[in-house]
């Protein structure tokens, strides 16, 4: 009997040990990063999108300062409750583009999975915060499967969420064996956080999965500040562009964490000299509570200039709204 405990111990992976570690509580993430009671006072203590942050991301972070741009981005506070007219529950209309529970059809040629509504952290203006999540632990993507089967013209899938690395590699191994079964689909491609805050989930086992299907895969990160960033970090993106994944880096621009050109130079930066790509930094999608980070177009179209005039061309994302009904992500 202890055997067994033993070798169910064993076979836990190590990233969903270390995910058990993230901060959940916000008096124990304030207790770690000393703040002192007038930075506690702007805390949101009770917020449906829960606190949810990776310890080794709340590493980073300088201690007792509200203004540090990881903290900003994982902190609920009470800029939070602030009711602004514009911002909404669901800015995209993800719900009126579904095909099924978890199935996003908006633009042509791809399609996208919301595989699970886990994820390694919560970001505060994460525009799918209140997604109407299908939980009912089904991992087998039956409906969705078919619909995909059914439609020749969808030639990529996207893995998204949530984030699709909150799956274990059992769940996604069947998952991509099941779409190279389908002719018409010739990419994969995946929108992750995880690996910025627990870049254990590039485990060795992940890794063959892909290396062993013949789909062309792309892996979107989304990192907003270079402070986010570090070797481990890289070292583990570097498995991944060894086995000819392509990786791109996805931004939301956000006040004051990285509405600023230095910033956004150095994140680039960072990025091209470990060969991923910016591929798009977001405006805002206007959910309800994140108002506080809204940066203005006009500000935007600014950074860009200012960034174009400092990086190679190729180091400049594109400046990228979503707008409800448009064929596209909509370049600013
Ligand atoms: C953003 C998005 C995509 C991907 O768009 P690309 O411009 O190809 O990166 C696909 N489906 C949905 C529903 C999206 O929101
Ligand atoms: S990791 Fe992505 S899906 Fe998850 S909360 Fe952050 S922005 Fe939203």
């Amino acid at each position: 009997m202890n055997l067994k405990i033993i070798n169910q111990n064993q076979t836990l992976a190590t990233w969903k040990k270390i995910l058990r570690s993230n901060f959940t509580q916000v008096e124990k993430l304030a207790e770690f990063l000393c703040l002192d009671a007038d930075s506690k006072a702007n805390i949101l203590n009770k917020s449906k999108f829960v606190l949810n942050l990776p310890f080794r991301l709340a590493q980073k972070i300088k201690k007792n300062d509200l203004n540090d741009p990881i903290l900003k981005q994982f902190l609920p506070t009470l800029d939070e409750t602030h009711i602004t007219e514009g911002f909404v529950k669901d800015p995209v209309g993800d719900s009126n583009c579904r095909s099924s529970a978890k199935l996003l059809h908006k633009y042509d040629g791809r399609v996208l999975l919301v595989t699970t509504s886990a994820c390694a952290m919560h970001c505060r203006y994460c525009f799918r915060q209140n997604f109407d999540y299908d939980v009912s632990q089904n991992y087998k993507f039956i409906d969705e499967l078919q619909l995909i089967a059914a439609d020749e013209t969808i030639h990529e899938v996207i893995l998204s969420g949530g984030d699709p690395l909150s799956l274990s590699n059992d769940i996604l191994r069947e998952l991509i064996e099941k779409l190279e079964n389908i002719p018409h689909i010739k990419r994969l491609r995946f929108h992750t956080r995880f690996p910025i805050g627990i870049p254990e989930r590039i485990d060795e086992e992940f890794v063959n999965i892909l290396y062993n299907s013949p789909l062309k895969t792309w892996f979107v990160l989304h990192i907003n500040h270079p402070n986010e960033l570090d070797d481990e970090i890289f070292s583990r993106i570097k498995r991944l562009q060894n086995i000819g994944v392509i990786v791109l880096n996805q931004s939301v621009l956000l006040r004051g964490v990285n509405d600023d050109v230095d910033t956004l130079v150095k994140l680039s930066e960072l990025l091209v000299d470990h060969g991923i790509l910016p591929y798009y930094l977001h405006q805002l999608d206007k959910v309800q509570g994140a108002a506080h980070f809204e940066v203005s177009e006009e500000e935007g179209l600014h950074l860009i200039r200012e960034i174009s005039k400092k990086l190679p061309g190729y180091g400049v994302p594109k400046y990228v709204r979503e707008t409800e009904g448009e064929p596209n992500k909509t370049p600013i």
